[in-house]
């Protein structure tokens, strides 16, 4: 274990020469401030999830951003932001889109990790977006729902050059070993994906 030795050494060193070169805003105490900047997109509002419910990363550099995994949230705007910020859920999505209005809340950055595929193989290669609603009232998945979630799903898939088809924007119960039945039967697909081809 000899050869250990001098490695961390120089790893501190090259360290401590990169920080010394850095602009102040890429130091690792500033990184909470910077993570609170403009959200990724436009029409979205910032709504952290907290801290301890979900994984910083560095996609797509990190990891490939392959899929968009659709979701229906099964409880309130309000509730589902609240379990994002709630530290013990441990639970969260990159996107949430109300129902009524078609608002759009981002609560984890998508160069971050969101925690909500349930398979981590999945959750470190995709964006995860919630809709307001329940799987048994379609009565939620509004218009404008559709419109708004379909222009965010759009532009991600362009960002990181997924293909706008269902093998690459699928469903939360699609998702390997997920026991999720979202966004559930009255999801309408077809309708979907022709609002991302088009938007
Ligand atoms: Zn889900």
């Amino acid at each position: 274990m000899e050869r250990a030795r001098p490695l961390p050494t120089r790893r501190r060193l090259l360290r401590g020469a990169a920080l010394a070169a850095a602009p102040y805003a890429l130091l690792p105490g500033t990184r909470a401030g910077a993570r609170t900047r403009a959200p990724d997109h436009p029409l979205a509002v910032w709504h952290p999830a907290h801290a301890a419910n979900y994984t910083p990363a560095n996609r797509p550099a990190s990891h490939p951003v392959d899929f968009v995994v659709i979701h229906v949230t099964q409880a309130s705007y309000a509730t589902t932001l609240g379990v994002f910020q709630n530290r013990r859920k441990q639970v969260s999505a990159h996107y949430l889109v109300r129902s009524a209005d078609g608002g759009l809340a981002q609560c984890v950055r998508e160069s971050d990790i969101a925690w909500h595929a349930g398979n981590w193989d999945y959750n470190i290669r995709s964006i995860g977006i919630e809709h307001e609603g329940w799987v048994d009232r379609p009565g939620c998945f509004t218009d404008v729902l559709y419109e708004r979630s379909a222009r965010l799903t759009a532009s991600v898939c362009d960002k990181y050059g997924i293909p706008k088809d269902r093998a690459h924007i699928i469903a939360h119960y699609e998702v390997p070993g997920s026991d999720h039945t979202d966004p559930g039967p009255h999801w309408d697909w077809r309708r979907y994906l022709r609002l991302v081809d088009r938007a």
